[in-house]
């Protein structure tokens, strides 16, 4: 038998705990993987919770973030001994995921460690690397280059805003960091932003409405979403993005056509969960090298054991954690 968290809700009853499970017991896959590391993003503090609505079914292993070694595949690309990673598609979502000591997956849903990166790093990164590394790679599909100017990451002591800010300074822009938190500016600058400035310096003043203000950012990083969506958008340089992923700060957001049609300002939307797999590859082997962190060792919050994860999961909905925290999966 092996440990895996599993979330169950039948009727009214909510219910979180580690349990003990049989190979039997996975889905049917092509892939067998012993898990060594996984990690905490948001959306699985929300597959800890009764009303997170991420999971389509119980009961689930939660975990959209897993990394191991191929233990058994009839796959044609991975053998035994194979090290790989895997993030998004139904993972913890659909299918079993990674707080597990052994996962099953489609072969097709894997990347192999990227060079550059050790297992244990490659779940530092996870899926909010993962999403800042597509977000810079659609900000420079759209035109943006280093030089151009301040780029702004939101949420920027959160996994993808930490990761955006590293990875934008490492690639050689020049980085202001948006945060809810004002203890953390100094760790922000040693991840390489040159400015940082508080969360409410994106809110437009109460009932103030501007379609459009001074110009300010070549270009965003956004997984926060919600009311300062809007107040960014009429600031961004002529012909600039936005690359929006997530909604940490609300789903909703009142816009105008302005931005858009004045400065020719473009709303990149960004998902990791179906990124095609050829991209997948290019922009991991990317994280790996040109685009590692300087310091990515950081950006660690936390290393946990699957025992831990019941209480420390729904965490992360509140806000309060810096960077990310990495669970360690396999048992010394
Ligand atoms: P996280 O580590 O919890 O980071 C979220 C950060 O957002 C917080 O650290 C905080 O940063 C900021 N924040 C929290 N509450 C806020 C509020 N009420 N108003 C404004 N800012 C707030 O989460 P994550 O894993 O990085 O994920 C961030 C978001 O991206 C989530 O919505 C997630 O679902 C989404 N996401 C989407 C994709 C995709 O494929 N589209 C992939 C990964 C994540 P500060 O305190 O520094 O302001």
């Amino acid at each position: 038998t092996f440990k895996a968290v599993v979330v169950d809700k039948q009727d009214d009853r909510f219910e979180i705990g580690v349990r003990e499970l049989r190979l039997s017991d996975l889905p049917e896959g092509d892939v067998t993987i012993r898990v060594a590391y996984s990690g905490i993003n948001y959306k699985d503090g929300l597959a800890a919770t009764p009303g997170g609505r991420v999971l389509r079914a119980y009961p689930m292993i939660p975990g959209i973030d897993l990394a191991g070694t191929v233990v058994a595949s009839s796959h044609p690309r991975w053998r035994e001994g194979d090290e790989v990673i895997a993030t998004g598609y139904e993972l913890g979502t659909g299918r079993f995921g990674g707080y597990s000591e052994y996962a099953r997956v489609p072969g097709d849903w894997l990347t192999s460690r990227p060079p550059g990166l050790t297992l244990r790093e490659a779940m530092l990164v996870g899926t909010a690397g993962f999403t800042a590394a597509l977000s810079l790679h659609r900000l420079e599909a759209n035109g943006l280059a280093p030089g151009a100017g301040p780029v702004l990451v939101l949420g920027a002591t959160g996994g993808v805003g930490s990761h955006a800010v590293a990875m934008l300074a490492r690639a050689g822009y020049d980085v202001t960091a948006s945060t809810g938190k004002a203890s953390e500016h100094d760790y922000l600058r040693l991840l390489g932003a040159r400015d940082v400035i508080g969360r409410e310096a994106l809110q437009a003043p109460e009932g103030e409405r501007k379609p459009l203000r001074a110009e300010r950012w070549a270009a965003a990083v956004d997984p926060v979403g919600g009311p300062s969506l809007p107040y960014v958008l009429s600031t961004i340089r002529y012909g600039g993005s936005v690359a929006l992923s997530g909604l940490t700060g609300g789903g909703e957001f009142p816009a105008t056509v302005f931005p858009f049609i004045l400065r020719g300002v473009n709303l990149l939307g960004i998902d990791s969960v179906l990124c095609p797999a050829p991209l997948r590859e290019a922009l991991w082997r990317r994280i790996g090298t040109d685009w590692k962190p300087e310091r990515l060792e950081a950006m660690e919050a936390d290393e946990l054991a699957l025992d831990r994860l019941p209480e420390a999961l729904p965490a992360i909905l509140k806000g309060g954690v810096r960077g990310r925290t990495i669970v360690k999966v396999a048992r010394d």
